[in-house]
């Protein structure tokens, strides 16, 4: 398969760059799969994991939403917050995780808090799951 090049960029500078045959992501409107040759596309993405396949390799981001482009046989995901699994601090994403329970255990009459409590829920449980099945 052809291959083409696929960047993750944040506010704090990048986080990955390849050569790569296929990129999966989660986009808000369902999972998009990008290969060579793909038509130009914008995508809000949401809170997950990106794939990046290149043969039988497969390398792993975790993403806090942000959007991807892919124009010119290129796919820049620019995200506000996005890590490798190595990059990963398992301690304080459990941490930020159960800050997050107890904040929407309490935060029942406030709408802001809530879905703020829920998004700090869900990028917990995303580095989570992203450092349990992708790091060694
Ligand atoms: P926390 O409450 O622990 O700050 P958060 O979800 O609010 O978590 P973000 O606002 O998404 O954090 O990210 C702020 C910065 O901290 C980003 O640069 C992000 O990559 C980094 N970051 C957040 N959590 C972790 C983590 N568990 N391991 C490594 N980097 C992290």
């Amino acid at each position: 398969m052809r291959t083409f090049e696929a960047s993750v960029v944040t506010p704090d500078g990048p986080v990955y760059n390849a050569e790569v045959e296929m990129v999966i992501a989660k986009a808000k409107s369902g999972e998009i799969g990008i290969l060579y040759g793909h038509v130009p596309l914008v995508a809000p993405l949401d809170i997950g994991v990106v794939r990046f396949k290149n043969g039988d390799q497969e390398k792993v981001v975790a993403v806090s939403g942000g959007i991807l482009e892919t124009r010119s046989n290129q796919v820049t995901i620019l995200a506000q917050a996005a890590e490798t699994p190595e990059q990963i601090d398992i301690r304080r994403a459990e941490e930020a995780k159960q800050r997050a329970e107890k904040r929407l255990h309490q935060s029942h009459q406030d709408d802001v808090d809530f879905k703020r409590a829920e998004l700090a829920l869900k990028r917990a449980m995303n580095r989570i799951d992203v450092y349990r099945h992708f790091s060694r």
